[in-house]
């Protein structure tokens, strides 16, 4: 984005002619949410929990979850927060929840398979995320990660609602998600892409393995195809899908992702600014021209260069 177009972010995120599009932050921590607020985000598009037990090796007791995620939900008051169920296993794991040696992690019980094996641990969570909400007056929703089917997504939805959380979503992060995204999106009030796992397990390369990072490019478009896929059964369905994989922090790419039919973009701190600007630079029509030049190319480096060129 141009100095210009950076000066013209004014805070609420939309194109030039007024399609509006959250941009929002990614959060972990209490510090991340302050310097969330700070930068400008409308809210948050991920508070990941898991962040809570980094030096923890028990089930917190309830409320002390409700204080962890009270206070980061504090600086959000009255304004849009996402957050989402623990996401263990793989490269996240957590100690209270190790699962017994597997021969593939990233593709054994992690994310919402371990809340099928620990009702309580979840059912537990969601009380706790639904006090917090009450306490600290955010506008939350609750979203439960690596969901591979509707049906997964449908047994979530009934238990957080069953919590008293009432606005449930999934994250669509592995390929069958995407490609069934209109019964996903029956089963529940919105959906949200993660595109970093949901590159990972598209090319089957590990998102932490250098050797293989132009796979994991978000500008593939193979990748795009999917997004592009889940955009359209949203509008369908007439449901919100954001993205809050890191492609959302690219710029050039929030536009594609516009064009694409996403609705909000999540991203960490630093890029919200630029994003912002970034969109409030183009048209709709522009960033559904960028979309089709994107999802169209041979290649990721054709994608990007495509889309500089539409500008
Ligand atoms: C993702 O996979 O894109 C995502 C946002 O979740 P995480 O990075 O926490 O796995
Ligand atoms: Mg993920």
């Amino acid at each position: 984005a141009t100095e210009s177009a950076r000066a013209e972010w004014d805070g609420v995120g939309s194109t030039s002619d007024g399609r509006r599009v959250k941009v929002l932050a990614n959060v972990g921590a209490p510090a991340d949410a302050l310097t969330a607020a700070e930068a400008g985000a409308e809210g948050i598009g991920l508070f990941r929990t898991e962040f809570c037990y980094l030096d923890v090796d028990v089930e917190l007791a309830v409320a002390d979850q409700k204080a962890a995620y009270s206070a980061v939900l504090g600086p959000f008051a009255g304004k849009p927060v996402i957050v989402r169920t623990l996401d263990a296993g793989a490269d996240k794991p957590l100690l209270f929840l190790a699962q017994e040696d597997e021969p593939n992690p990233a593709l054994g019980v992690r994310g919402i398979r371990v809340s099928f094996e620990r009702t309580g641990v979840l059912d537990r969570q969601l009380e706790a995320i639904a006090g917090a909400a009450e306490e600290s007056g955010a506008d939350v929703s609750v979203m439960a990660p690596m969901v591979a089917t509707a049906e997964e997504a449908a047994w979530f939805a009934d238990r957080a609602r069953a919590s008293g959380l009432s606005r449930v979503g999934v994250m669509i992060e592995v390929p069958s998600a995407a490609l069934t995204a209109r019964e996903v999106l029956d089963a529940v009030d919105f959906v949200s892409l993660g595109t970093n796992d949901l590159a990972q397990y598209t090319f089957a390369a590990d998102r932490q393995l250098g050797a293989v990072a132009t796979l994991n490019d978000p500008w593939q478009p193979a990748l795009l195809r999917l997004v592009a896929l889940v955009g359209e059964a949203a509008k369908e369905k007439g449901k919100p899908a954001g993205v809050c994989g890191e492609a959302a922090a690219d710029p050039l790419l929030a536009r594609v992702l516009t064009g694409l039919g996403i609705t909000s973009l999540s991203m960490n701190a630093g890029a919200v600014r630029a994003v912002g600007a970034s969109l409030a630079a183009v048209t709709f029509a522009d960033c559904e021209r960028a979309a089709a030049a994107a999802v169209a190319a041979p290649t990721a480096r054709a994608a990007r260069a495509a889309v500089a060129e539409i500008g």
